[in-house]
């Protein structure tokens, strides 16, 4: 795909570093994904439990492939912190989290993510959750880091979307400082972006 085929707002120019996924790409795994979630999950109706705020596009793409696949699902939401700047502290909290027992309980769950990196999020959010004694839990994510051979990660997606190489990556809900949300497509931000004083944007 073309880098200047995309689009984006143009407070973004030369921030964007290279092209990593496309639109296009993302849409034609989702469906895939959902496929797959559709095949272990007939005849069930799982939570889908989204992830605020980076996982809500993916989420939003993946119940619609689900809708075409005429899976039933329920909704739920939930907003965890760890990461501060671009660096995992490993402390996972529920911030203002709407989730009630009485909507989990004896239910199957799908964790919707944005992105595992290390999995330290992961790992320590799902035992938060494994204590509304759910039926089952698994995680679908629309990307996890490539870690080095070395290393495995503290935890990890049943549902993958793309496996990335370890870059700080942007767009289709992922932030840096809450910009890039808003891109279409999957990029590696630049040195430029970096730089870029998010508070200069009103
Ligand atoms: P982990 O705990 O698996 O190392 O990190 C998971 C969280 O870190 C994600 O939910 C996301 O908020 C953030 N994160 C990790 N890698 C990236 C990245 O490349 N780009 C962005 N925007 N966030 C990332
Ligand atoms: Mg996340
Ligand atoms: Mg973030």
């Amino acid at each position: 795909v073309d880098p200047a085929t995309r689009l984006y707002p143009p407070e973004y120019e030369g921030h964007l570093g290279s092209l990593l996924i496309s639109h296009e790409e993302i849409d034609s795994r989702v469906q895939e994904l959902a496929q797959c979630i559709h095949e272990d999950y007939k005849g069930t109706r799982p939570v889908m439990l989204c992830t605020l705020k980076g996982a809500c596009p993916f989420y939003q793409h993946l119940l619609d492939a689900l809708q075409d696949l005429k899976q039933g699902y329920t909704m739920e939401f939930l907003r965890a912190s760890s990461y501060v700047g671009a660096a995992t502290s490993g402390n996972v909290t529920l911030l203002g989290s709407e989730l009630n027992k009485e909507d989990l309980e004896n239910r199957h769950v799908i964790l919707v993510e944005d992105i595992v990196d290390t999995g330290t999020t992961l790992a320590n959010l799902l035992p938060l959750l494994q204590k509304f004694e759910l039926k089952s839990l698994e995680v679908c994510t629309m990307l996890e880091k490539r870690l080095g051979d070395d290393k495995t990660p503290a935890a990890k997606a049943k549902y993958a979307g793309f496996s990335i190489p370890n870059k700080f990556v942007l767009g289709f809900g992922l932030d840096y400082n809450e910009l890039y949300r808003d891109l279409k497509d999957i990029w590696v931000i630049s040195q430029a972006g970096i730089d870029f004083d998010a508070k200069s944007l009103v």
